[in-house]
This record gives C-alpha cells, sequence and structure tokens, in this order.
C-alpha cells in the first residue's frame, strides 16, 4: 500500500475532481500533461536554475541547538523562510508558470487569502511577462494592504471579492468562475495542495524539493539520509506534503502536522480541520470539510491568516484518517509563544503559520537521540504587527 495518489486521483478514499462540466476539458488536458511536462529534462532544467538562482535554492538545513536543549532532541529547522518572497510558497508558483508557458496558456489567475500566493503569483507573472489577475477577499484587501500593494507593484491585477464571507473561500470561488469562463486561455495557479486533482499531486510534487534537500542535507550531516520525525503547520498542506513527500511509504519516519486551533477546537472559532470537520466536496476535492450538518462552510477562524481554510489536502486527510500522521492542534496564544521562543533561542522570526509547527514542540516526548525536522514554512516579516500587539499575552 502507499499513501501517494493513486492513478485516479484519490488518497484513500478522498482527492478527485468534482467539477463542473465547463471545467472538464482543461482539468482532463492538465491531467493528461503535467507528468509528462514536469519530468521532462528540459522543465527539471528551466525549473531547478530558477530555484537554485532566482529564489536561492537549497534552503539551509540547520541544527537549532539552544532550541534542542529546550526540547530535549536533535531538531533541524528547514529554513523555507529565507527563500524569495518570504516562505515556500514561491516552490509551487515557479514550477506552475513554467507548466502554463508549456501548455500554451497567456494568461494567469490565483485566488489569495492573506496575499502569500497572490504575491508568489504575482512575482512569477513580473518575471515571465504575463498577465495576472488574483481574486482576494475584499476583507482581507483591507486587512493584509501590504500584500495588496506589492501584487499591484508587481503588476498584478487585484479584484476584491464580495460575495459570502469576503475571504479566501469565496476568492477560491471567483477565481474557479473566471476559469469556467476563459478555460482555454487561462491557468489557474492554485496555492496549496487543494483542489480538483491533478492539483494536489502537482503541488506535492514541485513543493517535494523540500525533501528532496532533507534527505540530502541529513545524509551529509549525520550520515543518515531519514529522520526520526518530520513536523510542519498545514493550512492546505503544501509545506507539509514537500516536507514529507519522500517519507511518505518509509515508517520509520513519524509524521506530525500541526493544524490551527485558534482559540480551542472545541470552542466554535477554529481552523482544526483534520479534527473537526466531516466528508465533504470542497472547491472539486472529496476532503474533511468545516461544514454544518446541511452542508454549508463553517468560516474557519485562526490569528494566522494563512491556516484559516476550511478544507485540507486530501494527501493530510488520509494520512490522518489512516493514522499514518499525528495531528496536533496549536492554539493562538501556544503559537504565539512559540513564535516569541524561537525568536529568542535562535534569532528567527517565523511567520505565523510556521510558528504552529513550533508550538506543537511541547506537546511532544521525545528521546534525546531523536532526530527531528521541522519546517519553518515562512518568515515573520509580514506578522509583526500581530506580534506587537500581542507581546504582553
Ligand atoms: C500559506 C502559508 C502556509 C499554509 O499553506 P500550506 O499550503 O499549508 O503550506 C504556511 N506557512 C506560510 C508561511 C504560508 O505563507
Amino acid at each position: 500500500m502507499s499513501y501517494n495518489v493513486n492513478s485516479e486521483g484519490f488518497y484513500g478514499e478522498f482527492g478527485g475532481a468534482y467539477i463542473p462540466e465547463i471545467l472538464y476539458k482543461c482539468v482532463e488536458n492538465l491531467r493528461q500533461n503535467y507528468l509528462k511536462y514536469i519530468d521532462s529534462e528540459d522543465f527539471r532544467n528551466e525549473y531547478m536554475t530558477l530555484l537554485r538562482d532566482y529564489v536561492g535554492r537549497p534552503s539551509p538545513l540547520y541544527y537549532a541547538k539552544r532550541l534542542s536543549e529546550r526540547y530535549g532532541a536533535k531538531i533541524y529547522l528547514k529554513r523555507e523562510d529565507l527563500n524569495h518572497t518570504g516562505a515556500h510558497k514561491i516552490n509551487n508558483t515557479v514550477g506552475q508558470i513554467l507548466l502554463a508557458r508549456r501548455m500554451g496558456k497567456t494568461r494567469i489567475i490565483a485566488e489569495t487569502g492573506a496575499g502569500q500566493h497572490g504575491v508568489a503569483t504575482a512575482t512569477v507573472c513580473a518575471l515571465m511577462n504575463m498577465e495576472c489577475v488574483v481574486y482576494m477577499g475584499k476583507t482581507d484587501v483591507e486587512r493584509q494592504r501590504i500584500n495588496v500593494e506589492k501584487m499591484k507593484m508587481l503588476g498584478a491585477e487585484v479584484r476584491p471579492v464580495l460575495s459570502g464571507n469576503m475571504t479566501l473561500k469565496d476568492a477560491t470561488n471567483e477565481a474557479i468562475r473566471d476559469w469556467c469562463c476563459h478555460p482555454d486561455t487561462t491557468f489557474y495557479i492554485i496555492g496549496s495542495t487543494v483542489g480538483p486533482h491533478p492539483y494536489p499531486d502537482m503541488v506535492a510534487r514541485l513543493q517535494s524539493v523540500i525533501s528532496s534537500e532533507i534527505r540530502e542535507q541529513l545524509q551529509e550531516k549525520i550520515g543518515r539520509d531519514y529522520p526520526d520525525y518530520l513536523m510542519a503547520c498545514v493550512g492546505g498542506g503544501s509545506n507539509a506534503a514537500g516536507t514529507i513527500y519522500h517519507y511518505l511509504d518509509d515508517e520509520r519516519v513519524k509524521i506530525v502536522l500541526a493544524e490551527a486551533g485558534g482559540l480551542g477546537i472545541d470552542s466554535g472559532q477554529t481552523a482544526a480541520t483534520i479534527q473537526r470537520g466531516t466528508l465533504g466536496i470542497l472547491h472539486g476535492s472529496r476532503t474533511l470539510v468545516m461544514q454544518t450538518a446541511d452542508g454549508q462552510i463553517v468560516e474557519p477562524y485562526s490569528i494566522s491568516a494563512g491556516l484559516d481554510y476550511p478544507g485540507i489536502g486530501p494527501i493530510h486527510a488520509n494520512l490522518a484518517s489512516c493514522g499514518r500522521a499525528r495531528v496536533l492542534a496549536v492554539d493562538d496564544a501556544e503559537a504565539l509563544a512559540a513564535a516569541y521562543e524561537l525568536t529568542r533561542l535562535e534569532g528567527i522570526i517565523p511567520a505565523l503559520e510556521s510558528a504552529h509547527a513550533l508550538g506543537a514542540l511541547p506537546k511532544m516526548k521525545f528521546n534525546p537521540d531523536d532526530v527531528v525536522v521541522l519546517t519553518v514554512s515562512g518568515r515573520g516579516d509580514k506578522d509583526i504587527e500581530t506580534y506587537l500587539k500581542h507581546i504582553n499575552d
């Protein structure tokens, strides 16, 4: 048995492609061609060159000495925060835009919540001179002004979305609507391991550069190419999928996923989708969804704008339901404390999302020899205001 995707696009009972008929042709076209393109030598060369010279890869694997002493294990941080644009998301957008060009598309659309994926998409569109439209809920446009200005400066058009709660789910709906109107010219760059097959698999493969580097870097540093634990935060699940990709079926490696507990998983103010979700279909994928008894989406809440998606990548829904991954909810207050701790112990200010992975450390019981690799998915520059607001909590 494998925990990877099967030929129909499912991870166990999760995944698939539940899409309107009008998108069938273009999703099918992508499904039939994505592997041919991304496995080709020409694509690999261009992709790896951009990751090296533009993104700044490989990202370091850093032995965090003081953090290790605190938690009684050998903790290594995978430093995605050092990438161009400040997070792992650029690994995916660089890959998808190369694919879009090879498929002859002329126009790029994307959805964004906090604006991080929007900025990563607008960045590669500037690089490749492609037209770029980013859908963003009006609430988020107001909350994330700096990212909106960055996208505009990069040449993207930001379209505020006025439906629903005017946040990420609504922006995604609007992007899908746009895609339905322009399926021949437009490539939809999805920002996480979500959406209809082949997106979750495609995004996981484009992020898998993270685990392939971890393998090489561990071999070099400890003479063994696998850790005892891999830890990452999950919003839609792309940095986690990239972190675990090459170890999915290696049961020597334990997987720990940190989802956003918000004010507590029983508070009604949470984004702990894996623990609070039920089986449903969201944005083309069968997965765990935060929903009411009659299937309406329940708006998720987290202090971290990048983790409040009401669904979860099907790969992670399956890992959790099989018991292959351990899922921990980390609340707002625990994440804030973890961010301050990393800052003071190691001089690294993490993104609030990444702070959720760090906030899972106190919930673990390690042996002193355990090797732990924890992915710091992004840097905290964008979160400084939130950190300052809560400095005395
Ligand atoms: C967007 C984001 C996340 C959450 O997305 P995943 O697809 O779950 O990785 C996590 N960390 C950072 C820094 C982000 O920008």
